[in-house]
């Protein structure tokens, strides 16, 4: 019989709501963990295809199989298109896979990663190894916990990138005033002079485009350089969405053999997403999101904050 038929149905399904009329369905082995912090509620599900993945409110984040994609497409882009990237900031990121990739990078002296919610950090340390591979414990690390946009508010430090991995900005998250004109004010305030800002930049469903067409318009309000991406990430079921902001830095600049020099003189170990090639399909992005991008009008403010019920929907 094929696999399809009735005696392979799995017993029990996680369902990823794009929006009411949508979900991605995973069959799952069982709920390894949850928990209730007093930012979101956090679990760990054993999915049949793509191992552990983390949930927050209920939000797929990311999975064992595949989180490889997206942490490698939302880190090396910014951190190889800069000169030297020494000093790095992520915001958000609580599994620790983006740390871990931007530790890969020999340049990189000190990594600060300011995550609001201790609980994701502590469920990633007890259940998700090969999502951090110890990177919290790195020398080169310093771990904060607090809001991103006051932790950035109140430093005086610079970075020569600044990765925002922060949940999508759901109205009822912890998130939305992370995604506005203002806070990326205060970004660019934190970037040195050449720096580099990357933001993963929700959904770019076609039913569901203000968020992603929003984060970059708000984004050019600010940065002369904003250079929108994406990369299909499996357990997401869609192209997913990511924006780079620069100063003046271009990607586009970079050749694939340029790319391919800067992996092997900076990068400790083997990338299994991101090469040369790579780079320079994820930097142009489908007709469609260009045009929408460029008639969107809408900018997020801290007045009018982008606050959506779904990823990428009001
Ligand atoms: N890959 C995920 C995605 O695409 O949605 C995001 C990864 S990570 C799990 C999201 C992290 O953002 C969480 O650990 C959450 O605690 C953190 N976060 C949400 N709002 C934040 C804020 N205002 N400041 C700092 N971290 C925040």
């Amino acid at each position: 019989m094929n696999t399809h038929g009735k005696k392979y149905m799995p017993v029990k399904w996680f369902y990823d709501y794009f929006n009411p009329c949508e979900a991605h369905g995973h069959a799952i082995k069982g709920t390894i963990f949850q928990t209730e912090s007093e930012i979101q509620e956090i679990s760990i599900i054993e999915t049949h295809n793509y191992g552990k993945c983390l949930i927050l409110d209920n939000e797929f984040q990311s999975a064992e199989r595949d989180e490889f994609i997206y942490h490698e497409a939302l880190v090396h882009p910014a951190l190889i298109s800069h000169p030297n990237p020494e000093c790095v900031a992520i915001i958000g990121g609580g599994e620790g896979a983006a740390l871990r990739e931007v530790l890969r990078h020999k340049t990189v002296k000190k990594a600060v990663m300011v995550d609001i919610d201790k609980a994701v950090i502590d469920c990633a340390r007890r259940f998700l190894d090969s999502f951090h591979e110890n990177a919290f414990d790195d020398p080169r690390v310093e771990v904060q916990i607090a809001d991103g946009r006051k932790y950035l508010e109140n430093s005086s430090e610079t970075f020569d990138t600044i990765i925002i991995d922060v949940t999508v900005p759901l109205e009822s998250g912890p998130s939305y005033l992370l995604f506005t004109k203002e806070f990326y004010a205060i970004v660019l305030d934190r970037l040195t002079d050449n720096g580099i800002l990357c933001v993963q930049a929700d959904t770019t469903s076609i039913i569901a485009l203000l968020s992603y067409t929003s984060i970059n318009k708000t984004l050019a309000q600010l940065f002369s350089g904003v250079y929108p991406y994406v990369a299909f990430i499996p357990t997401y079921a869609m192209l997913w969405g990511f924006s780079l902001a620069t100063k003046g830095l271009n990607p586009h600049d970079l050749s694939k053999e340029n790319v391919d020099k800067k992996i092997s003189a900076r990068i400790k170990g083997e990338l299994k997403f991101y090469d040369g090639i790579t780079h320079q399909a994820l930097f142009n992005i489908p007709k469609y999101l260009r045009k929408a991008i460029k008639e969107q009008t809408w900018i997020n403010r801290d007045d009018k904050p982008l606050k959506v019920k779904y990823p990428g929907m009001p």
